[in-house]
């Protein structure tokens, strides 16, 4: 289908059609563009953005307890207790009495990229954070075991003056390397004095006369020319309505919620609701030290071995002499994952021989190699899908020496096609599942009941008692963090009137009716099916050469049109009906909130997505009017 006139409005002069599955792990469409006389851009998707780039709940997370009796936690390190480094990162928190040019919101990976680039072009910017730390994600989700997916040197800042001197100690490092990280970045390119840390952004306003957002903080008020949202995908965690949550006797915790002080597992009851990622990490460090660990399961997760292993300086700084080729490869089309290639040919098209030796390799390699480093089709073909997933099958249930058991974690039969709800990576966790203090109730064959003083009940009239209950349930993504912020129009209608009965948005980045505006790693924009630092950068670079541009030319005021909006969600639509991505009820569909539209929330092809925005600033910024 033509998507360069949808509303009468012409937005680009490329059309798009998915040919073959991108290269990027998590880019599930490659697209031939395809202009009105039937060029094709397809195959040289680098000089697009090239081009581009050459134009030049303050969370509770800080408190003992959590959601139930909330008993204090021991800092006991033999106790595998979670050691946090509180990080009340800077001494005076910035005043910020003067309008600004740009208010950014959270202090992770997107707004540090803000800042540090608005600063750099001469804009007054600064971050207020809700959190006592920066780092984001890393900052708040401190549960044991917390660590990233993305393998060194993918999750990190391409600026040479951060990565320099510094050494990751893993290849998939851990929640607290994470944080002196980010601590590392903030102080290297001296971003301190321009974050306020324990200020939560409650809501906002636009004065149409001063052109200016009026934003209310729990500090007070600050006035800013643009307010730019870097409030995460996951800022809203997701707790279940389970009756009786509140009457239970032990400690309750979300995992996004952990307090500094952090929660006992030695010797406890401990029950884990949920098989995310999140979930994974923490039952694999409490089958280590609770007495007995239930994990409650709806769905199995198609976890990946994670290939873990410590890294060496040396090593480091002989890599470090291609870091710059490395990054510019993460940054531009194929983009996300510098060296995770798909294969030119489908599953099918080659013998089951070489099927097999493309899936070791992938396996061996790690991380998440297998999910997006094999055939092209996998993400489009249910046939092709198939032979990833009886692969996966065959491996995993191989580890797990109870066929009961197996049959729940690794069932013969996908019970989501391979890959569309996100595969967690993994250190032991299926061989956890052998130990006698390890066990795993079926939610399927029967729901959670209810949540008692004493554990959680059952529909089968199983009681499970317990002493700790961690709800690993994951978050309202994508919107949950944007919409807890009261954000009116000029018009007063709210961001969540606005998308109450779905997501519109151009380019994930801006709502037409509210000027000003912009927000990264939001829905709509590639995100979670993107390394975080590869969208934060490209399309954080793109958000400042907007504001650039509008300095240049005299512009005060910038939003998106209606049918720019309406067309990029009708895009969306599109691609969800051609992927298998949409057969999963994955919180990329928004389906595990009850209530919320059923849309994908992310745009599965940072190639495209890159070519898409490059496109619109070759053109003036297409999709966006300006006054
Ligand atoms: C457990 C977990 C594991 C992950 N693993 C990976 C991975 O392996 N690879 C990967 O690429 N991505 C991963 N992600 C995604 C991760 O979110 C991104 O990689 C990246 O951290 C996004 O950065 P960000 O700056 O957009 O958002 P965040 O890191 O979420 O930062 C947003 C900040 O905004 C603040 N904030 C929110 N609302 C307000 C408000 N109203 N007022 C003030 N401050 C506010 C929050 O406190 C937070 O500090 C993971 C996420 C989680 C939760």
């Amino acid at each position: 289908m033509c998507l360069g006139l949808i509303c009468g409005c012409r937005i680009s002069q490329w059309r798009f059609r998915p040919r073959r599955p991108s290269y990027v792990i998590l880019d599930l469409w490659d697209y031939v563009w395809v202009n009105d006389d039937g060029d094709k851009a397809h195959g040289d998707t680098r000089q697009w953005t090239q081009r581009a780039a050459n134009r030049s709940d303050r969370y509770l997370s800080d408190k003992i307890g959590g959601i139930g009796g909330g008993h204090a936690a021991r800092n006991d390190s033999q106790d595998g207790v979670h050691m946090v480094i509180e990080q009340t990162s800077g001494s005076q928190p910035p005043e910020i009495d003067q309008p600004l040019d740009v208010l950014v919101v959270g202090a992770g990976f997107n707004g540090l990229y803000q800042l540090h680039r608005l600063r750099q072009e001469g804009f007054d910017a600064h971050i207020v954070e809700a959190s006592s730390g920066v780092g984001g994600v890393w900052n708040t989700n401190r549960y044991p075991g917390a660590r990233v997916d993305s393998h060194v040197p993918n999750y990190e800042f391409s600026i040479e003056a951060v990565w320099r001197d510094w050494n990751w100690t893993e290849r998939f490092p851990g929640q607290e390397e994470l944080c002196r990280y980010f601590e590392h970045a903030v102080d290297t390119l001296d971003l301190r004095h321009h974050i306020r840390l324990n200020t939560q952004v409650t809501a906002a306003r636009f004065d149409e006369q001063r052109c200016r957002w009026v934003v209310e903080t729990t500090a007070g008020q600050i006035v800013a020319q643009y307010f730019v949202l870097c409030t995460g995908f996951a800022s809203k965690p997701y707790i279940p309505n389970i009756a009786g949550l509140e009457d239970f006797d032990g400690t309750c915790q979300h995992t996004a919620q952990w307090p500094v002080g952090g929660v006992a597992f030695h010797g406890k009851r401990v029950g884990v609701v949920g098989t995310g990622a999140s979930a994974v990490q923490i039952v694999q460090e409490a089958s280590r030290t609770a007495a007995e660990l239930t994990v409650f399961q709806r769905t199995p997760v198609t976890a990946l071995p994670m290939q873990q292993r410590s890294l060496t300086v040396a090593e480091q700084d002989r890599a470090k002499l291609e870091y710059a080729e490395i990054f510019q490869r993460r940054n531009e089309p194929p983009g996300s994952f510098f060296d995770i290639v798909r294969q030119e040919v489908g599953a099918l098209e080659v013998s089951s021989e070489e099927r097999r030796a493309v899936f070791e390799e992938a396996w061996e390699a790690g991380g998440f190699h297998f999910w997006g480093g094999t055939f092209k089709d996998i993400g489009l073909d249910l046939a092709a899908n198939r032979t990833a997933y009886d692969f996966w099958r065959d491996k995993t249930r191989a580890r797990i020496m109870d066929p009961a058991v197996a049959d729940l974690l690794a069932p013969l039969e996908p019970p989501y096609p391979f890959g569309t709800k996100r595969p967690s990576l993994e250190q032991g966790y299926y061989e956890g599942f052998n130990q006698p203090n390890v066990h795993l109730v079926d939610l399927q064959g029967a729901p959670i009941e209810c949540v008692t003083t004493t554990g959680v009940r059952t529909s089968d009239g199983g009681q499970h008692d317990l002493d700790v209950l961690v709800l690993a349930t994951g978050f309202d993504a994508n919107t949950g963090g944007l919409l807890q912020i009261d954000i009116a129009s000029p018009s007063g209608d709210t961001l969540t009137q606005r998308w109450s009965d779905g997501v519109e948005t151009q380019f994930g980045m801006a709502v037409n009716g509210f000027p000003n505006l912009l927000f990264l790693y939001g829905p709509q924009s590639p995100t979670a099916f993107c390394n975080g630092p590869t969208c934060a950068e490209p399309q954080g670079d793109w958000v400042v050469r907007m504001l650039i541009h509008m300095r240049r030319t005299g512009s005060k005021r910038v939003e998106s049109t209606a049918c720019a909006d309406r067309r990029w969600a009708e895009h969306l639509e599109e691609v969800a009906a051609m992927a298998l991505l949409s057969q999963a009820d994955s919180w990329y569909m928004g389906a595990n909130i009850p209530g919320k539209r059923r849309q994908l929330l992310n745009y599965p092809s940072t190639d495209g997505y890159l070519m898409f925005i490059a496109a619109s600033e070759a053109n003036g910024y297409e999709g966006f009017s300006f006054d």
